[in-house]
């Protein structure tokens, strides 16, 4: 009898060596074959007539062979095997490429069902490489559900059903429900064991169905109660108190009047570091919302209240752009600044970390080097992460766990519907600027496609003539695509096109330090084209730039397309923003329109989520949780809802989870798990 925390080398049909492989997805032992969901099913249990066959889709057919398989080389390298079936209502054509046994077991005159696409119109209706099974006798159940696993190269949909097969004989039908009987009877849900075995051995799509409801629930049940302990466990943690919330000198030291939302998300701010518990907030708004300044304020509490600040910053030219920013108001109020950066001199360097070490520096900015081990606070009070994305859950945690306990501020530029934020920064508090400052013009926005090329040419000269500066954007080109031109391929094309301006180029395989100098030297006006993919999503601040031109940006969310014309329109010059992909069909105009249309960041990521479906919203592992198997946070966001507010519940009573020791252990081991790879 297999145990589920056996190696799946044991399972039937598999060997060491299967086993080996079965690692790239993450299998190591029969219980992560059972975490092993398929990512779709094939419904053969529904059989379709030929004669019903009306449009190219995947099709189970019940046929006798008509003609004997017919081998021919197409050349070389190609092999092509024909025949024909037929039922009661009509004739199908059967092909198979370079695969001479499929065929070889099909006799004439046999019946067989057979699963597959079909391809073509009216008798040249031909279904493609079909899998294929001998009819049943009488009396047994037709066809089945075949669930499709995600699949490595040297593993198959068979070995993968014999691992999953073993499994499930370990758990032998006794899978314990760590879902608290209340609630599966108030949601409906199918008891743990009954779901595990619907989602890999279904009878019915129905099956499926309630399975999935079930495990999805369960899992994002497990993240709200995980996330919703890190919150309580930091409440408990005592926090350093920063007695003088005093900000009127600070206000008055503002070039500019804050808005309500900026004067707001200061207050939450001050009302979290007298609490006596450390601060965990998230300031989420759109680009040029003025995050800076919320930020600014926390740094000034805590000098005021004798305690260091650190501000970090995703790249050094925007720790540099922010240190340029703040140094004037922080002077006014009589507190240092102090920038770290990576291309400091040594003896630089050294002077700095000494005055960071002895206390003299109070505010000081870098990148994510100023926390690292060599960079010593002699009373750090307060951190804050801009763009957080790039600082996940375990970084905050490690950073909360240096001993000081400060107060912690991350700020993010992708705007989310609230309800959306409120869950994946489950852990945090949340302060949304969604008021833009007074006094800025819209950028204006085309949508456009190839016909408007020389056009747009064109109108890059015009503007750097009238003053200006261009961004050209252009997406990742994937190795094999051929029909993408990569940004140094671009940069060539414009430079030859307009031979009397100065065409620079960034990518991603290009050093940092490489990348910050391009960067400098663009804003500094020594280039008036800047060619590059999306490294420049990250705020950089260039009020000179008021052109925006995005290449293929069919393949860019409309989010991302959002953060790349917010690198415009800083300025006082009129922006424009042009977006290539208008003739790549209805559904890509149409997304694209919505950019024109509107500059609301928060109505743009709903439609986002509404048009391109919630799995790529995020990006891949963008939001720094745990990773799930089954769920998909925006597209279960009801369930999420209910999850979090059960979660919230159960806490308030049992705060360990105490009496739910099972649940207690998963909610453990999802935490544990993300460890190396969810967390970026
Ligand atoms: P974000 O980081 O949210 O994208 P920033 O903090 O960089 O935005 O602010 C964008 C620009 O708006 C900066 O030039 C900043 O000085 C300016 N700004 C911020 N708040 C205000 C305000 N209340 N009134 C006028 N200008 C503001
Ligand atoms: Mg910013």
């Amino acid at each position: 009898m297999p145990a589920l925390d056996d190696s799946v080398q044991f399972a039937k049909g598999i060997g060491p060596k299967k086993a080996k492989l079965l690692e790239k997805l993450h299998i190591r032992t029969l219980r992560d074959a059972l975490e092993t969901y398929p990512r779709d099913y094939e419904d053969r249990t529904k059989i379709t007539l030929i004669a019903d066959i009306d449009e190219e889709d995947k099709y189970c057919v019940r046929g006798i062979v008509g003609t004997a398989p017919t081998l021919r080389r197409i050349r070389k390298g190609l092999d092509l095997t024909k025949t024909t079936v037929f039922d009661e209502t009509g004739t199908l054509n059967i092909t198979y490429f370079n695969n001479k046994y499929a065929a070889a077991t099909l006799r004439e005159g046999q019946e067989y069902l057979f699963y597959g696409s079909v391809q073509g119109y009216g008798r040249g209706r031909t279904m493609v490489s079909p899998q294929s099974e001998p009819v049943p006798k009488t009396g047994e159940p037709i066809g089945r559900i075949v669930p499709v696993y995600p699949l490595t190269a040297g593993v198959s949909q068979r070995n993968m059903e014999q691992v999953t097969e073993s499994a499930l004989a370990a758990v032998a039908g006794d899978w314990p429900d760590p879902l608290p009987e209340l609630l599966r009877v108030k949601y409906n849900l199918v008891d743990a064991s009954d779901a595990l075995i619907s989602i890999h051995r279904p009878q019915t799509m129905r099956d499926v169905a309630e399975a999935r409801r079930r495990m999805i629930f369960e899992e994002l049940f497990l993240l709200c109660c995980g996330l919703q302990q890190l919150k309580e466990r930091r409440r408990a943690d005592e926090g350093l108190l920063f007695a003088n919330t005093d900000l009127s000198a600070f206000f008055a030291a503002l070039p500019f009047s804050p808005t309500g939302a900026q004067r707001r998300a200061i207050t939450e701010q001050a009302a979290d570091v007298v609490s006596g518990r450390p601060m965990n907030r998230l300031v989420q708004g759109d680009v040029g919302s003025g995050k800076t300044i919320v930020a600014a304020a926390l740094c000034v509490l805590a000098a005021q209240n004798g305690y260091q600040a650190a501000f970090m910053a995703p790249t050094e030219i925007l720790a540099a752009q922010h240190a340029k920013s703040l140094t004037p108001i922080l002077e006014k109020l009589g507190i240092t600044l102090t920038l770290l950066t990576g291309s400091m001199t040594a003896a630089q360097k050294r002077k700095t970390l000494a005055r960071i070490e002895s206390g003299a520096a109070q505010v000081v900015v870098g990148t994510h080097a100023l926390i690292q081990q060599s960079v010593q606070f002699a009373n750090l009070g307060a951190v804050v992460a801009d763009e957080q994305h790039r600082f996940g859950v375990t970084q905050r945690a490690a950073l909360a766990a240096k001993g000081h306990a400060p107060h912690i501020l991350v700020m993010s530029a992708t705007p989310i519907p609230r309800t959306l934020a409120l869950i994946m920064y489950g852990d945090l508090d949340v302060s949304i600027l969604d008021e833009v400052p007074p006094g800025r013009t819209p950028v204006e926005t085309y949508a456009v496609g190839q016909n408007m090329r020389q056009r747009i040419t064109r109108f890059i000269d015009k503007q750097i003539a009238l003053g200006g500066q261009a961004y050209v954007v252009c997406p990742l080109v994937e190795e094999g695509e051929t029909n993408l031109k990569s940004a140094e391929q671009h940069a060539i094309d414009l430079q030859k096109a307009l031979p009397h301006r100065r065409v620079a180029v960034l990518h991603g395989r290009m050093k940092n330090a490489e990348k910050d100098r391009i960067m400098r030297e663009f804003s500094e006006k020594q280039y008036d084209i800047l060619v590059s993919t999306t490294v420049i999503e990250v705020g950089v601040d260039v009020p000179n730039a008021n052109l925006m031109v995005v290449e293929d940006a069919e393949r860019f969310g409309l989010s991302q397309l959002h953060q790349l014309r917010g690198r415009v329109g800083r300025g006082t010059r009129q922006s424009f923003c042009v977006f290539f992909g208008a003739d790549k069909g209805e559904t890509a105009r149409e997304r694209l329109k919505t950019l024109c249309k509107t500059s609301d960041g928060f109505e743009i990521a709903r439609a986002d989520l509404a048009q391109r479906g919630p799995g790529d919203f995020f990006g891949r592992r963008q939001h720094g949780l745990p990773a799930l198997h089954i769920a998909d946070i925006a597209a279960d966001l009801a369930l999420m809802q209910s999850a979090r507010e059960e979660a919230e519940e159960l806490l308030s009573h049992d705060p360990t989870l105490e009496t739910y020791p099972l649940l207690r252990d998963r909610v453990r081991r999802m935490f544990e798990n993300s460890g190396d790879e969810a967390f970026n």
